[in-house]
């Protein structure tokens, strides 16, 4: 390449690639003042079971930062996850979620199941179980209320640490749930070492599912399979009233996604 090209080539990336740091490095700069100055929110979004009545609640992390605006969390958690604030995070959400937990089950007929996202990152930091179990206590927690969702990545890296992170929270009696399952580097073989309870089957093959014949086939196997493991098998990311007819006909136990309801903030979840 002649120099003049190869000059061209980077007046033209450069200053996307450093207006795109500069975003990174102000996300995770802003991680901490959001937290002390109470940006961030948890929404509520409500999974139904097979007779579409609702059975639990996912807690996701909102931020509406005073600097950047709406940030969402498939922008900030992954930066978060990998300029060491993640945990921050997550023991936030955590104490967040068990302060609102009264509050939540007061407004129920049924029993529900409240979910909390764990990062990848936070299973490595044996220290968290402490913390989890000292909010629990504080905040009087039923643990049969509480589901952790992971996903395979948590894994990946160090198995047994995982594994020792997620078995004591299984002690403590909380679910755990294998999230975004066969999206990324899934390997089958966890499904054989790990103690899980439930499958959250990824979006991407609710969003294929009458898109092809094979990816409708490959939900069937999916949620056949999760059954002869004798795990419950939620689905994510259900839009309309046909993909939610075709998972129940095949014998999924929950339902999420837009169609029976968008995440919430706590004051609309209690308003009902
Ligand atoms: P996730 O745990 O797989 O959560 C599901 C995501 O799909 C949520 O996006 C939810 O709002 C969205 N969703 C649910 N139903 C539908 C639907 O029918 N259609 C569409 N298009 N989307 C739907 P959200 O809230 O933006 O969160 C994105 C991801 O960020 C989450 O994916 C999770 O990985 C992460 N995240 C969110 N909150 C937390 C948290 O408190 N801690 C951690 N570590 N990660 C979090
Ligand atoms: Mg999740
Ligand atoms: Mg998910
Ligand atoms: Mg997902």
């Amino acid at each position: 390449r002649s120099k003049m090209a190869e000059r061209s080539s980077h007046t033209i990336f450069v200053p996307e690639m450093m207006e795109d740091n500069k975003r990174r490095l102000l996300i995770a700069n802003s991680i901490a003042s959001a937290i002390k100055h109470d940006e961030f929110s948890i929404h509520y979004q409500g999974k139904v079971d097979a007779d579409e009545v609702v059975v639990g609640y996912e807690a996701l992390i909102r931020w509406r930062s005073a600097a950047l605006g709406v940030v969402s969390p498939a922008e900030f958690i992954p930066i978060a996850e990998q300029s060491g604030k993640i945990l921050q995070i997550t023991k936030w959400v955590i104490k967040r979620v068990c302060m609102e937990f009264e509050q939540i089950l007061a407004v129920q007929k049924n029993d529900v199941v409240v979910s909390l996202n764990l990062s990848a990152h936070d299973i490595k930091n044996a220290s968290l179980v402490g913390y989890i179990k000292e909010m629990f206590t504080l905040y009087k927690i039923d643990t049969k209320h509480i589901e952790f969702e992971v996903t395979e990545s948590a894994y990946l890296e160090n198995f047994d640490a995982a594994n020792g992170f997620l078995t004591q929270l299984r002690q403590m009696g909380c679910s755990i749930a294998l999230d975004d399952f066969g999206a990324g580097y899934s390997s089958l073989g966890y499904l054989t070492q790990i103690d899980l309870n439930t499958l959250k089957i990824d979006k991407q093959f609710v969003d294929n599912l009458n898109v092809s014949k094979r990816s409708t086939l490959v939900t069937k196997t999916i949620i056949e399979m999760a059954k002869q493991l004798n795990l419950k098998i939620c689905a994510e990311g259900v839009e309309t009233r046909e993909q939610a007819d075709f998972l129940l006909a095949n014998g999924c136990h929950q339902l999420q996604g837009y169609f029976f309801a968008k995440p919430v903030s706590l004051e609309e979840l209690l308003k009902g």
